[in-house]
């Protein structure tokens, strides 16, 4: 199996890369970040409970963020590899993924990080929060909030991955289609996939 974890701080354009690499390596899309608002539109529990959280721009709670990717990887077992949009977002996180991958005789492949650098993070998801509809993107202390828990919270993932020596950094500033280049140029040497 190809499992991607993309990675990267908010705005930094893990959605929009997803989509273009699920289309030329034929994997799984999963985000958690998708996921939650699928459910908080439909009203569900899971929803209800995880909007708290999102609105004030903390993670939700590692075990039922587990607990939910956990389901949506196992409804996929035969998929041909997945990626990872917006988890792991802590070590705890990371570590659950391993277990699991590991029970399924696969494993994560690389760690993909697109780097963005904090002040075009900010402009990026105001413009964003102008058409997409996020609440979480249209206030600046809720941005705030968000970059700071990335810093805080989720960058130790990337030391994680750094000791398994699959982490890789992207410069996630110019054309989409060059960066999108830069993601395949990094997967395709990883040697699985092709
Ligand atoms: P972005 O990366 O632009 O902030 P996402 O769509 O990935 O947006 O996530 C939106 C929100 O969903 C996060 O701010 C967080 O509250 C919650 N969330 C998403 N993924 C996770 C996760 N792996 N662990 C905890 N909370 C998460």
């Amino acid at each position: 199996m190809l499992n991607i974890v993309l990675f990267g701080p908010p705005g930094a354009g893990k959605g929009t890369q997803s989509a273009k690499l699920i289309e030329q390596y034929g994997l799984i899309h999963l985000s958690t970040g998708d996921i939650f608002r699928a459910n908080i539109k439909g009203g569900t529990e899971l929803g209800t409970l995880a909007k708290q959280y999102i609105d004030n721009g903390q993670l939700v709670p590692d075990e039922v963020t587990i607990g939910m990717l956990s389901n949506e990887v196992k409804k996929n077992v035969d998929a041909k590899g997945f990626i990872f949009d917006g988890f792991p977002r802590t070590q705890a996180q990371a570590k659950a993924l391993d277990n699991l991958l590991e029970s399924m005789q696969t494993e994560i492949t690389l760690m993909l990080a697109l780097e963005v650098a904090e002040d075009e993070l900010r402009k990026r998801l105001l413009l964003r929060g102008k058409d997409s509809g996020r609440a979480d993107d249209q206030d600046p202390a809720v941005i705030q909030k968000r970059i700071d828990v990335y810093n805080a919270e989720t960058m130790p993932v990337k030391d994680y991955y750094t000791t398994q020596r699959k982490y890789r950094g992207i410069d996630g500033i110019g054309e989409i289609e060059t960066i999108f280049k830069a993601l395949c140029e990094a997967i395709d040497g990883s040697g699985i996939g092709n």
